[in-house]
């Protein structure tokens, strides 16, 4: 199993050793070549307007839509999450649409830039997972299809539809790899499921 790490800017380095610690061998995705190597990926957090742009200009929008729609496993944490939503990011920036929500950004104001808190997780399980938000988006509208698998005060802070799955807290921070290990657990489904062999 190869897990890519989409590496425009951000959270790259903390993704690939939290990978690495969880006992996958991890790459960063730049090129189209490299993103057909990987059964899943990671989009980092970061600044969402940067990497939209340094996406687009490396040719990888339609290369990650038709690998999405293809089934494999994408997650998108804090501003991965904008990207692979439907929402607009400013007015030449859109998200790649791989997952039917809309976001805010920068949700919770200036004042609580970055915050810590304890909140339980649908398919984490116990105990309640320390989510580290910085400047973090909300959902503010999710398709039907979607799941919702964490809130914090009334926002939905994680959720899936389908292969695709977004958090807006960066567990690539923590030394807490059960998230990891969930997305981990979405891509060897998904070698199962295509006929691959967990290598
Ligand atoms: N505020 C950033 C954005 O809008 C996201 C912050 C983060 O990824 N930590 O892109």
């Amino acid at each position: 199993m190869i897990i890519g790490v989409l590496s425009m800017q951000g959270d790259i380095r903390e993704h690939m050793n939290m990978l690495h610690s969880c006992g996958v061998e991890g790459i960063r995705v730049k090129t189209k070549e490299a993103l057909e190597k990987v059964n899943g990926l990671i989009i980092p957090g970061g600044e969402s307007t940067t990497i939209t742009r340094l996406l687009d200009s490396a040719g990888l929008r339609s290369p990650l839509i038709h690998r999405a729609n293809d089934g494999m496993p994408i997650w998108g944490t804090c501003a991965g999450m904008i990207v692979v939503s439907k929402s607009k990011i400013n007015d030449e920036v859109y998200g790649l649409g791989l997952i039917d929500i809309e976001v805010k950004r920068n949700a919770f104001g200036r004042q609580v830039d970055s915050f810590e808190v304890d909140i339980p997780l649908d398919l984490i399980g116990a105990p309640p997972y320390r989510c580290i938000f910085i400047r973090a988006p909300v959902i503010t509208r999710t398709g039907k299809n979607v799941r919702i698998l964490g809130k914090y005060n009334g926002f939905a802070i994680m959720a899936k539809e389908d292969n695709i799955l977004v958090s807006s807290f960066h567990p690539e921070l923590t030394n807490d790899k059960r998230v990891h290990r969930y997305f981990i657990d979405m891509v060897k489904e998904y070698l199962a499921s295509h006929g691959k062999s967990d290598t």
